[in-house]
């Protein structure tokens, strides 16, 4: 990978190969069949598998198109839905396993999620599991999932699988609702220990689209203090390109010795959740910071539907091409819409202006469900493009 150094680290890591060429991720909706019904569900999940899903050969072919994209391969993510609603699960990730493909699944946290399930599915090589976890209690969790006992239910997965030597990712939806969850659930992350744990700023579709987005200020608040967690928390965003920009001001600030709460303009949410954190009296830093990864729709990032239309995010319904009738590879590279999305010279707005761009570019699926157009502003991002004050030193940032 390439970096934006600063002399103790990269700031935001670029990919090394081009992600035009190959994804870093391809996630493939395995069935859109879930037992839950979450406020905020993309898929809109339904009760049963619909008979259109790809089947186990049409997977298998998925999957040995994702493998001719070249080496390393994208890491191919199952989800849903539940992905424990196939009953060839495991079989899927043995014949991905088999054509070298590093395999993680996304399942949701009901019944089906109990050891002998994980036990199967680490035998089958399974390579990293994703849960969700929006709050840090019982109640908050199970009245945002809908259905008693998924708290427990996702925490006892998560310890099985830490206990069976399992990568985990904790996925948690940033919403109004659960935002004062932050500093518990940093707080049970560190606790439990987690290879990341992803913020993800909600993009308005599906059920999610009544569900008290944050406001910008209030992202720019959420995205502060994610950056404060760095050194204790393996924390990244979904959705939340901007992290982006935030971790290069960040960065700037503190050679710079600024006041980052004055120069990011920030709020009460910022100081709330601080003065939350500062109580764990956490201390020293354990951990390297982890920088964010510059990928985003389309750009080293690809979705496949659970009847395999190609989308550039599972958040973005604007569908490029089908594989069943066009590999995958040749929709990704060529396809007017995912080259239109590369270019950021097509981008509008403040995003069309601003000097973050080419390391950020804003959510594209959040300015689509907000506008209509994948190429507008992002409008939880609530940056003046060219108002932050060391323009240079971003520039070197950058350049480096
Ligand atoms: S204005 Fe757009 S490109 Fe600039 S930081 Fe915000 S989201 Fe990113």
């Amino acid at each position: 990978m390439m970096r934006h150094m600063r002399p103790h680290g990269p700031v935001v890591r670029t990919v090394r190969h081009d992600p035009a060429d190959r994804p870093l991720l391809v996630i493939w909706e395995a069935t859109r069949a879930c037992a839950l019904s979450c406020v905020h569900c993309r898929a809109e999940a339904q009760p049963r598998r619909d008979p259109r899903e790809l089947d186990t050969e049409e997977a298998t072919e998925l999957m040995r198109q994702v493998a001719s994209f070249g080496r390393p391969s994208p890491i191919f993510v199952i989800t849903g839905g539940d992905c424990f609603e196939r009953e060839d699960l495991d079989e899927l990730v043995r014949r991905g396993r088999g054509l070298g493909l590093a395999v993680a699944v996304s399942p949701s946290g009901t019944a089906k999620l109990d050891r002998a399930a994980l036990v199967r599915l680490q035998e089958a090589g399974v390579t990293a599991m994703s849960l969700s976890l929006d709050g840090a209690t019982a109640q908050v969790h199970d009245g945002f999932r809908r259905v008693p006992g998924t708290f427990d239910r996702t925490v006892q997965a998560w310890a099985t699988a830490r206990e069976l030597g399992m990568k985990v990712q904790v996925n948690s939806t940033m919403s109004s609702r659960t935002v004062h969850e932050l500093p518990d659930l940093a707080a049970l992350v560190r606790e439990y220990g987690a290879m990341t744990w992803s913020a993800f700023m909600l993009v308005p579709m599906g059920r999610g689209v009544d569900l008290g987005a944050l406001s910008a200020q209030q992202c720019e608040d959420v995205m502060n203090y994610l950056y404060d967690l760095g050194p204790h928390v393996p924390v990244k965003t979904t959705e939340g390109h901007h992290f982006r920009r935030v971790a290069l001001q960040r960065a700037v600030l503190e050679e710079r010795g600024a006041d980052h709460v004055e120069v990011m303009g920030l709020g009460e949410l910022y100081a709330e959740l601080t003065e939350r954190t500062a109580v764990f009296g956490w201390g020293d830093a354990v951990r390297a910071r982890r920088p964010p990864v510059n990928v985003n729709a389309g750009y080293g990032f690809v979705f496949v539907s659970h009847v395999g239309t190609v989308h550039p995010s599972g958040f973005l319904p604007v569908s490029a091409g089908d594989v069943r009738e066009q590999p995958l590879p040749e929709i990704y590279r060529s396809s007017e819409l995912f080259t239109g999305l590369r270019d950021t010279s097509l981008l509008t707005g403040r995003c069309g202006t601003c000097e973050f761009a080419r390391v950020c570019g804003g959510s594209r699926s959040r300015a689509y469900a907000t506008s209509g157009d994948p190429h507008a502003s992002d409008p939880l991002c609530a940056y003046e493009p060219g108002s932050f004050p060391y323009a240079e030193d971003v520039a070197a940032l950058l350049a480096s």
